[in-house]
C-alpha cells in the first residue's frame, strides 16, 4: 500500500472530489424534490391494477396487522404463523405481494444482490432461483410463491391503504382504518412499509407544463411503452424519450430504453459507479448438495465481508464483496501481534469485547487514526474509482461523453451500480448523454427538457429520480400513527428517531418498526427483514404465553439504547462531509445526529445481540402489563 502512495497525491484527489461535491450541495437539501401529492397524485397511481377490487368494509378483531405487503410483512406473517399466531391480517395497498417488487417493474428491473443470499425461506421453499442475480419477473413470482405456500393470500387485504393507526389505551390495542372503510383493530401492529417506498420528484420549474407522456420509473408504464420488465419496448419505436436520473435503476432501464426508443437523452446530474456484473445461470445441483443451515451460513458471511470482518472464505464473490475486500484489503497487513494488540487494549484502542474476532473487527475509531487505517482505505478507494473510471474509457468511444460518465468520489459515496451494457448504450447514434455539470434539469417547457437553454424536445419523460428519505416517517408511510396520550410518531421523532432495538417506541405500545436506522444495516435488505420479523414474532408469542396484553418500550431502555447507537456509531461524518450529496448522506447536509445511524458493530453483531435477548426470555426492556 505504501508503494501505491508514492503514485499518487491524495490531495489533488480530494480537490478533485471537493470541487465535484460543491458544485452539487445545494441549500435546499431534501426540500429541492417535491411530493406525489396533489396535481402530481397521478404519479403514484397503480398502473398494474388489472381489476380494480370491490368488497364491503371490514370490522375485525386481530391479533396482529401487518402494515405492507412486501418480503418484511410476507416474513413476519411467516414467523408469526410459524409461532401459532394465525389472526393476521397483511394490510397491502398494492394489488398483490411483492412491495417494492410489486412497484419497481421497469425494463431490466433486477437485484444486484445475488440471488442465493437475497431470497428469503430458500431452505423452507427449495426454491432455485434461475440466475445468480435474479430478475424482476422472478422475484415477485417467487413472493406470489411464498404468498401461496404459507396461505397469506387468505390474510391480505390488498388495494387497501392504511389512512391512520391510533392507540387505544383502555383496550390496549390498535385502531387501524383503511381508505376501503375498515375499521381493523389487533393487540400488536407491524410497521413494514419500506424504506424506499415513495417516489419523490425534482420540483424543475415547469414541470407541469409538459403536454407529452410522463411517468415515474416505480409506475412503468408498459400500456405507452410496450413490452415487459425483461425489455422489448415496442411501443417507444418512432418516440423521442428523456430519462431524468442516472441512479441505480436508471442504469438498468437505460440500455432496454436505447436499444427501443428512436431517440434517448439521458439527463445526469451525477454519474453512477458502475462496476462488471456478470450474471451466469445458477447450479440447481449444487444448492440440492447443501447441509441444512448453509443459506444461513452464506448469508452471514456475505454480511461479515461488508462489516469488514474476518472470514475464511468469500462464499458469495461478487461485487460487493470484491469491493469491500478491495477497500479493507489493506488492513489485513495491519493484523497487530499479540503483544501490541494488548497494549492497545489497555490503552483504550481497541474494544476488548470483540478480542476473540480477529484483527479487524475491533478497531475503534481511535484505533483507526493510530494505525493511519483511514488514508490507507481512502488509497485503495481511490484505486477502486480509477479502475472504475478507467472501464468507462475502454466502453465508452467518445472520449467526451467518456469522461462525463466518470464518477469523481469515493465508492460509498453513492450506491455503487452494476452493469454490463449501461454504458456500451451510449455508442448507440440515437442515445445522447445530456450531462447537467452537477446542476440537474433547468426546466421542462410542453415540448421537452431544457438545459443551457438548448430544448430537448420528446415525446416522453420518464422520471428515474428515486424515493423520499430522511423526510418525515408519517409522510413517507402513508399514514400517521397516534401512541399513548395521542402523540404522534412525527412529534415523537421530529428530532431524530429515538427507539430501543430500532424497532420498539416508548409512548408507543405493542408495535413494531422494521427499517435501517438504529438496526442492523445491511445492503442485502431482505436478511435484514428477515432478522427483524423473527425477533418480532417470538416477542409476540412470547407475550401471549405470558398473559401479557401491553408490551412498550420502558424509557430507560429507548435512552440505553440510543446511547448505544451513539457511542457505537462509527465515526463517519468527515468521509460523508466530502461526498457528493444524495440519500445517503442527507443531500450533503450531514446526518443531523449520530442517533440517526445503524448499530454501529455491523448487522451480524446486532442479530447477535437480539438472538442473545431472545435467548435470555426475559423480555427486558419492555415495561409489561
Ligand atoms: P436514486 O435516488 O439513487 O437516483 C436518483 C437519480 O435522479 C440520481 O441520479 C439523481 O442525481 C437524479 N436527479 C435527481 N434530481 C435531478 C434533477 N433535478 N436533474 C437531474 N437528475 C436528477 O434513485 P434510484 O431509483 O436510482 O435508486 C434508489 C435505490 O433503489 C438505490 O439506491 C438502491 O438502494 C435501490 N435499487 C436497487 C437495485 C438493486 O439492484 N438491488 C436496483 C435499483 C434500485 P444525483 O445523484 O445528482 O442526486
Amino acid at each position: 500500500m505504501y508503494d501505491l502512495k508514492d503514485q499518487v497525491d491524495l490531495e489533488t484527489v480530494r480537490e478533485k472530489y471537493r470541487v465535484e461535491r460543491d458544485k452539487r450541495v445545494r441549500d435546499d437539501g431534501n426540500e429541492q424534490y417535491q411530493q406525489v401529492d396533489g396535481d402530481f397524485s397521478y404519479f403514484v397511481d397503480d398502473p398494474y391494477l388489472e381489476t380494480a377490487i370491490s368488497r364491503a368494509a371490514q370490522q375485525r378483531d386481530l391479533e396482529v396487522i401487518i402494515i405492507g405487503g412486501g418480503f418484511g410483512g410476507m416474513l413476519s406473517a411467516v414467523h408469526l404463523q410459524q409461532q401459532g399466531i394465525n389472526e393476521i391480517a397483511i394490510i397491502e395497498k398494492g394489488g398483490g405481494f411483492g412491495g417494492t417488487w410489486y412497484w419497481n417493474r421497469y425494463p431490466g428491473a433486477s437485484c444486484d444482490i445475488e440471488s442465493y443470499i437475497y431470497f428469503p425461506l430458500m431452505e423452507e421453499t427449495g426454491f432455485v432461483p434461475a440466475h445468480k442475480y435474479t430478475s424482476a419477473s422472478e422475484t415477485l413470482a417467487y413472493c406470489q410463491e411464498i404468498a401461496e405456500q404459507f396461505n397469506l393470500y387468505d390474510k391480505a387485504l390488498l388495494q387497501t391503504e392504511v389512512v391512520g393507526t391510533r392507540w387505544d389505551e383502555a383496550t390496549c390495542r390498535w385502531l387501524v382504518e383503511t381508505d376501503q372503510g375498515d375499521k381493523l383493530n389487533a393487540r400488536y401492529v407491524v410497521h413494514s412499509n419500506g424504506p424506499l417506498n415513495r417516489p419523490k420528484l425534482p420540483a424543475i420549474s415547469g414541470i407541469t407544463d409538459f403536454k407529452g407522456h410522463t411517468f415515474h420509473t416505480s409506475r412503468w408504464d408498459y400500456g405507452y411503452t410496450g413490452g415487459t420488465s425483461d425489455g422489448d419496448l415496442t411501443g417507444l419505436k418512432g418516440k423521442r424519450v428523456a430519462v431524468i436520473g442516472t441512479g441505480a435503476t436508471a442504469i438498468q432501464c437505460v440500455p432496454h430504453l436505447g436499444a427501443s426508443a428512436k431517440q434517448l437523452y439521458v439527463f445526469q446530474r451525477t454519474p453512477s459507479s458502475v462496476e462488471v456484473r456478470n450474471n451466469s445461470a445458477t447450479d440447481g445441483e449444487w444448492l440440492k448438495e447443501q447441509p441444512p443451515g448453509w443459506h444461513e451460513q452464506r448469508r452471514r458471511n456475505f454480511e461479515k465481508i461488508l462489516a469488514g470482518k474476518p472470514v475464511r472464505e468469500d462464499l458469495v464473490r461478487d461485487g460487493w464483496t470484491d469491493a469491500f475486500r478491495d477497500l479493507f484489503g489493506g488492513l489485513q497487513d495491519k493484523a497487530p501481534s499479540r503483544r501490541r494488540l494488548a497494549l492497545w487494549t489497555l490503552s483504550g484502542l481497541v474494544n476488548p469485547a470483540f478480542y476473540r474476532q480477529g484483527a479487524r473487527a475491533y478497531l475503534t475509531d481511535k484505533a483507526m487514526d493510530f494505525m493511519n487505517v483511514r488514508e490507507e482505505m481512502e488509497l485503495a478507494d481511490y484505486f477502486k474509482m480509477e479502475r472504475i473510471r478507467g472501464r468507462v474509457d475502454e466502453i465508452v468511444d467518445d472520449a467526451e461523453t467518456a469522461e462525463r460518465l466518470k464518477p469523481y468520489y469515493r465508492l460509498f459515496c453513492k450506491r455503487p451500480c452494476f452493469h454490463d451494457d449501461y454504458l456500451a448504450t451510449f455508442n448507440r447514434p440515437n442515445v445522447v448523454l445530456v450531462d447537467t455539470n452537477g446542476q440537474g434539469v433547468e426546466r421542462m417547457t410542453e415540448n421537452g427538457v431544457v438545459f443551457e437553454n438548448v430544448e430537448y424536445p420528446v415525446d416522453c419523460i420518464i422520471f428515474a429520480t428515486g424515493f423520499e428519505v430522511g423526510t418525515d416517517y408519517a409522510r413517507r408511510a402513508g399514514y400517521q400513527i397516534f401512541g399513548t396520550q395521542a402523540q404522534s410518531i412525527s412529534d415523537k421523532w421530529e428530532g431524530g428517531m429515538q427507539s430501543f432495538h430500532g424497532m420498539h417506541v416508548n409512548g408507543f405500545p405493542n408495535a413494531f418498526f422494521y427499517g435501517p436506522i438504529q438496526s442492523g444495516f445491511s445492503a442485502n435488505f431482505t436478511y435484514a427483514l428477515d432478522q427483524q420479523s423473527q425477533h418480532m414474532a417470538y416477542i409476540v408469542a412470547a407475550a401471549k404465553a405470558r398473559g401479557l396484553k401491553r408490551m412498550e418500550a420502558s424509557t430507560k431502555a429507548e435512552k440505553g439504547w440510543v446511547d448505544t447507537i451513539i457511542k457505537k456509531a462509527r465515526d463517519t461524518e468527515s468521509f460523508q462531509e466530502a461526498c457528493t450529496p444524495g440519500y445517503y448522506n442527507n443531500e450533503g447536509h450531514g446526518n443531523q445526529t449520530q442517533a440517526n445511524m445503524a448499530y454501529g458493530e455491523g448487522p451480524v453483531a446486532f442479530f447477535d445481540l437480539l438472538a442473545e435477548w431472545r435467548k435470555r426470555d426475559q423480555l427486558e426492556g419492555f415495561d409489561t402489563a
